[in-house]
């Protein structure tokens, strides 16, 4: 009621929520009361969460922040649902994000921008702007986001709190709406490392319902956050701190490099020599995918359908120019572009060439180094509509956090010192499956 009352007063400014399930989420909080007394409490029995609109949820609307998807009610809830669900957690509603997570900064929402909770003239950041938003303005205890190339760690820093992309493989991504199927994962977003920790302990292990999902055992990833960081090697990428970051940003990172150097750890400079062409080898990649994956909406079985259509051609090509907004439109034309017979070769196949040599500056840096530290952004929030015309601008805010999806690396963003009064992150970026590690450092520091 706490959670609810708060959303009913500041959500309206903040517009956080597609969904809120008021009395879905006081009928769960009431059987979490029953489990408590009975002495069958789960690890998570009545906290409330809320889940980015881009995971299904029986019975409850799946927008992903689109028109194409306004009308759509799932029939199943999403392995991360149901496992939040089974460790006990009460859903409060679907938070708002860019259509189909496509964006940085939540404008290319459906619904409406996102309001940042720390100066409301500025974005949340995105895609899962609302969930971090709403877990800023304390409209929620944690919430779930979804990271295809920066979408949880770049709204985490933007507002404040603590964001966690898991590697590729580690939470299942069925019935997870997908965008760029090869670089999405979903994961936590919280006030702190320890939350995110048993949010991603619930969320997290094999699932035969998605045949990337990897058969890694799950540990307790709140058991080793005050491990000692004596000796712990930081690499520090020559690439993450040149031209165009800002200067509050850098500082505050230095801050925090400085506190690790305290507590024992040693700071190492690295290359990863191909991290610059992250951004273009990303935005052939992500769109080549996001073509091929929005296919399926034809308004035919489900979804936007337009009206009275002449025949089914006029049926695809209404329905789909109705129901998509103007940023999923460019996608898609990059995609097909990319992926025709003519441009395979020089654009497709040399952006997954190039992904390899990405991937490979990152195994020989983990030679020498545990982790991998920088800047999540290159700058705090931006205001409101200051990037909507220059796309470009807005795909560079994330520089530093695509190259963690190509190479399918965890990575988390929290927070640290304050820039001119607006939230700064720290990115950490480990080994496959070292989750653990960065929840380690990130709780050392908090
Ligand atoms: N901002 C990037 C994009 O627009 C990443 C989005 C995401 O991680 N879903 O594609």
């Amino acid at each position: 009621r706490h959670y609810l009352a708060r959303i009913e007063r500041l959500d309206a400014s903040l517009n956080c929520f597609v969904t809120v399930a008021a009395d879905q989420a006081l009928d769960a909080a009431r059987r979490a009361d029953q489990r408590l007394a009975a002495g069958d409490a789960g690890p998570l029995t009545g906290i409330p969460i809320a889940h980015k609109d881009i995971l299904c949820t029986d019975g409850l609307k799946t927008s992903c922040g689109s028109r194409m998807l306004d009308n759509f009610v799932a029939p199943y809830d999403a392995t991360v649902v149901e496992r939040l669900a089974q460790a006990g957690a009460v859903v409060l509603g679907k938070t708002n994000m860019d259509e189909f997570a496509m964006g940085s900064s939540n404008e290319t929402s459906f619904y409406g921008p996102v309001r940042n909770p720390w100066a409301t003239d500025r974005v949340p950041g995105g895609s899962s702007g609302g969930s971090a938003a709403a877990v800023a303005a304390r409209l929620c205890a944690a919430a779930t986001g979804t990271d295809t190339g920066g979408s949880i760690r770049q709204p985490a820093a933007f507002c404040g709190i603590t964001g966690l992309k898991p590697t590729y493989g580690r939470v299942s991504r069925w019935g997870l709406i997908a965008f760029a199927s090869s670089l999405d994962q979903a994961g936590p977003m919280a006030r702190t490392a320890a939350d995110a920790a048993a949010l991603l302990t619930a969320m997290s292990g094999f699932d035969p319902r998605d045949s990337t999902s990897a058969e890694v055992p799950v540990p307790d990833y709140g058991a080793d956050l005050d491990a000692d960081l004596t000796g712990v090697r930081i690499g520090l990428p020559d690439e993450y701190f040149g031209a165009g970051l800002d200067a509050g940003v850098a500082a505050a990172v230095e801050t925090a490099l400085d506190e690790y150097r305290r507590l024992g750890a040693t700071l190492h400079r690295i290359s990863l020599p191909n991290s610059p062409l992250s951004v273009p080898v990303y935005y052939v990649v992500a769109p080549a995918e996001c073509s091929s994956n929005l296919a399926r909406y034809d308004g035919v079985r489900f979804g936007h359908r337009c009206a009275d259509p002449r025949d089914l051609v006029d049926l695809y090509e209404r329905s789909r120019a109705e129901g998509f907004g103007a940023e999923v439109k460019r996608r898609i034309m990059i995609g097909t572009y990319v992926l025709s017979a003519g441009y395979y070769d020089a654009y497709y196949l040399k952006a997954q060439q190039i992904r390899r040599l990405i991937a490979d500056d990152f195994r020989r840096a983990f030679e020498q180094v545990d982790v991998i530290a920088g800047p999540t952004t290159p700058s705090p929030a931006f205001p409101l509509g200051a990037k909507l015309d220059d796309p470009v601008a807005m795909y560079l805010n994330d520089i530093y956090t695509i190259a963690a999806n190509l190479a399918g690396l965890p990575a988390l963003s929290i927070p640290i010192a304050p820039a001119n009064g607006l939230p700064v992150g720290l990115q950490l970026i480990g080994h496959h499956f070292d989750e653990a590690r960065l929840l380690n450092l990130a709780h050392r520091l908090q």
